[in-house]
């Protein structure tokens, strides 16, 4: 435990920097976000005619997709199922087309473009250790064999199971040099350059960053969570889910492993480390990250090794499972809401937005329209509103011993000194402090903000 890193195993390396936005701009699309979602829209845009500026209020990659498990996989857990449910085997099997067009177009881009991002084919496991579970995976191997997929019964001593299946034809890579490899050569990449508001000004629309202004014809919202809810209402479609996770020096033989429910255990094998993941909850039920984050490294002490890094991540779940993807008004875009899936569905996003931008056909457009409607999607709102409401009321509530009342009677968060108001600058929810990461915490909508307060993650886009 001594030499413990507090964070994400893929930031442990050294990147190029690009340079903050200073000047102001006028383009043709403005990508707000630098994660897989912007920066494969960057990617699959350079060879166009658009004037393009990707604009990352942070490091290019550091957020949600510097912190994932790297998996390209098309064995979803039990999305494929809920997809189904929710919609028809048509739906679903279309879905599963997408991912495995996106891994397929990945590993291409690798190969043309020579990219050193540690790529290397696995074999995918799924499996339970649940008796209700069992005849659910036998089906989704059913459904995989109709679709024309190869599904074989497996084990692995990594995990307890009553039943595992597994397919070829995956991958497991490195997040965050993949990314880079797609975009270092783009001279219009500006990191520490957030985006605070966008207004709409005839036929531009102007975007603010605090210091200059951008005014451009199209926007492309690939922050994740977006930081407005006006037009897209986002609270009311989609939820959060945090896990935890660790990285352990291991001698284990490539493997990419997930359990088919809640809570999640999702293992793969990186050179020779073992990234295991676990108890994933939902965001507003994850206030404890001590205790979780004690969970996962008795777990993980329980297979003889101990985490060298440990980190935790946050994802946005949808109401129906599929993404949102697409254009919610005139000239702008979204894509979020990858349900954990996100690494192929970000890249998919990528080449959705550009074709829909050079009117191309693109046979996903109507599958992940952000603009769907779906009854069952009303449901969940009502949860989905509850968890947000408990989130705020926890965040306020929060028995942390780091929250002091100030002299003028504000709630401020006292650590190392430094003394910052306990309200998230995104929607005023009050932050939890997380002790092993050191950072704090919005138990409402996922932001995250260092100890001297600067933002880590949105949606906030400012400071505290
Ligand atoms: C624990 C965990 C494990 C996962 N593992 C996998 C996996 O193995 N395989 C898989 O396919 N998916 C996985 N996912 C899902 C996947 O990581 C995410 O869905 C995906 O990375 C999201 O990408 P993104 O580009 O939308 O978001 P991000 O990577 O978060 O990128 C958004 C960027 O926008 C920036 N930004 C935000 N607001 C602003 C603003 N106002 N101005 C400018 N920039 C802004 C942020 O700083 C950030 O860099 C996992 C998710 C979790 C939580």
């Amino acid at each position: 435990m001594i030499y413990l890193k507090r964070v994400s195993i893929w930031k442990d390396g050294n990147y190029k920097k690009f340079s903050k936005l200073d000047e102001d701009k006028d383009v043709d699309l403005l990508i707000i976000g630098g994660g897989i979602t912007g920066s494969s829209l960057l990617y699959h845009l350079k060879k166009s005619n658009l004037k393009v500026l990707l604009a990352e209020q942070n490091r290019v990659g550091y957020s949600v997709t510097g912190s994932s498990t790297g998996k390209l996989n098309f064995l979803q857990n039990d999305l494929i199922d809920s997809i189904r449910n929710n919609y028809n085997d048509e739906v679903a099997r279309l879905y599963l087309k997408s991912q495995m067009d996106s891994i397929r177009k990945i590993v291409e881009v690798i190969n043309k473009d020579n990219i050193d991002c540690d790529i290397k084919k696995v074999n995918s496991y799924l499996y339970t250790n649940k008796d209700n579970e069992i005849d659910k995976i036998k089906e989704v191997k059913k459904f995989l064999s109709e679709s024309g997929i190869e599904v074989f019964d497996g084990k692995s001593d990594l995990v307890k199971s009553k039943y595992m299946i597994y397919v070829e034809g995956t991958y497991v890579f490195h997040p965050i040099k993949f990314i880079h490899g797609l975009i270092d050569d783009c001279d219009n990449v500006y990191e520490k350059t957030s985006i605070k508001k966008i207004e709409k000004r005839g036929e531009k629309y102007i975007c603010h960053t605090g210091r200059n202004v951008i005014k451009t014809k199209y926007v492309a919202v690939c922050s994740h969570y977006p930081f407005f809810n006006i037009p897209f209402l986002f609270p009311i479609k989609g939820s959060l889910e945090k896990s935890y996770l660790s990285a352990c020096k291991s001698r284990v033989n490539p493997i990419s492993l997930i359990s088919y429910s809640k809570p999640f255990i999702s293992i793969r094998t990186h050179k020779n480390y073992l990234i295991y993941l676990s108890n994933s909850d939902s965001l507003n039920k994850c206030t404890d990250d001590k205790k979780n984050f004690g969970e996962l490294c008795k777990k993980v002490s329980d297979l003889n090794i101990n985490p060298d890094y440990l980190w935790s991540n946050i994802d946005i779940m949808t109401n129906d499972c599929l993404p949102y993807i697409g254009k919610i008004k005139d000239n702008m875009f979204i894509a979020t809401g990858y349900n954990t899936w996100g690494l192929t569905n970000g890249f998919s996003a990528g080449s959705i937005i550009s074709d829909i931008l050079m009117n191309r056909d693109n046979e996903y457009v109507k599958l992940f329209n952000p603009k769907r409607v779906n009854a069952i999607k009303y449901l969940k709102t009502i949860t989905d509103i509850y968890e947000n409401i408990s989130g705020y009321v926890k965040g306020f509530n929060s028995s942390n011993k780091s929250i002091k009342k100030s002299k003028d009677g504000k709630s401020t968060l006292k650590v190392h000194g430094s003394s910052l108001s306990n309200k998230c600058p995104h929607m005023g929810c009050g932050l939890i402090y997380n002790c092993i990461e050191k950072t704090f915490d919005c138990p409402c909508h996922g932001s995250r903000f260092d100890i001297k307060g600067r933002c880590l993650s949105g949606p906030a886009n400012n400071d505290i």
